[in-house]
């Protein structure tokens, strides 16, 4: 029997992942598929009893299911409960478990591009999903400060108040002697953060979308030349990933930063969704490749139509 992995998602178009995990599938042999599935909201439950199947090897969830989720399975990891959302669910036995991958997926990244985040002071644009897992991904690898800087600030507020009644000690795996290290705080804009080094772009601006401003920044390129001018190790990173270079990364990489582009993350949190559904190591290589070839079909204009 083929056995398959589903993405739950609305609208579930224009998804990367089953060029990935098919080709991760394959890579290893596994008799499985992946499948994008639109799930509108009314339909949640059901598409997730839908998952104890037999044959379901695990899910990704998206939005705008990642927090409404976490009432229908049976566990959620303490990562997941720490950073608010489910991306990935794995079965345990009969069980349904839900996991995070994103903040695994943010540092796994980061370590392939030779950035470390420990003892480092990060900026972090944005407040939403992405950024709540690049923000407990930071406070957990030891990063010395974290300043969250938001459109609306009340969100970047609550992604503070929110660190700080549940880290360090609900997530696994952090150094008992890096207990409150970090020092998170909410920069009314960018400027208050030039103290930082390693800036995150985990704002949807810079995004291809229909009817947006392409050239929209998350912050100016004077704040980043101020970065650039303390020393040779700033790195700006963007989890944007449609285009792979953003204004942002562009501006970055003029100001002398280093630049780690989106693609990373998203592989990567592949990679662990992928190994969670398994139990085996991901070929990442496979995987690589087969997300570089869909991102590229994906940037190519659509072919006109034959009369
Ligand atoms: P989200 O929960 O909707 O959050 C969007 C964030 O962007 C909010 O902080 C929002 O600010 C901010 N924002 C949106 N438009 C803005 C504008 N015009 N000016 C300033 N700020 C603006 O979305 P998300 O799930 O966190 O995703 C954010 C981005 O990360 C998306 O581009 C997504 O594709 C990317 N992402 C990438 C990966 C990866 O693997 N590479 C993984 C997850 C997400 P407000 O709070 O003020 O609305």
């Amino acid at each position: 029997m083929t056995s398959r992995a589903v993405l739950l998602a609305h609208p579930a178009g224009h998804s990367l992942s089953p060029a990935m995990h098919d080709a991760a599938f394959a890579a290893l042999g596994i008799d499985a598929r992946y499948e994008a599935w639109d799930v509108p909201p009314d339909r949640l439950a059901s598409a997730v009893d839908r998952l104890r199947r037999p044959d379901v090897l695990g899910a990704n969830v998206t939005v705008p299911h990642k927090a409404a989720v976490m009432d229908r399975l049976d566990a959620v990891a303490p990562i997941a409960e720490a950073i608010g959302a489910v991306n990935v669910i794995r079965r345990d036995g009969a069980r349904l478990v839900g996991e995070n991958s994103d903040a695994e997926g943010f540092v796994r990244s980061l370590q392939e591009s030779g950035v470390v985040l420990e003892g480092r002071r990060v900026a972090l644009l944005g407040a939403g999903g992405a950024a709540h897992a690049v923000a407990y991904a930071a406070v957990q690898a030891g990063a010395d400060a974290l300043w969250i800087v938001n459109r609306t600030p009340e969100r970047a507020r609550r992604l503070a108040a929110r660190l700080a009644q549940r880290l360090p000690e609900r997530l696994p795996g952090r150094p008992a002697d890096g207990h409150g290290r970090c020092d998170v705080r909410v920069a009314g804009r960018p400027e208050e953060a030039v103290a930082a080094d390693v800036w995150v772009n985990a704002t949807s601006v810079g995004m291809r979308r229909d009817g947006v401003d392409p050239d929209e920044r998350p912050v100016p390129v004077s704040v980043l030349r101020t970065v650039g001018a303390h020393g040779s190790d700033g790195v700006a990173v963007d989890l944007v990933y449609r285009p792979r270079v953003t204004p942002f990364l562009e501006d970055a990489a003029s100001a002398g930063l280093r630049t780690v582009d989106g693609t990373g993350m998203l592989l990567h949190q592949g990679a662990v969704a992928f190994e969670a559904w398994t139990g085996r190591p991901a070929p990442v290589a496979a995987m690589r490749n087969a997300l570089e070839a869909a991102l590229a079909a994906q940037a190519r204009p659509a072919p006109k139509e034959r009369r």
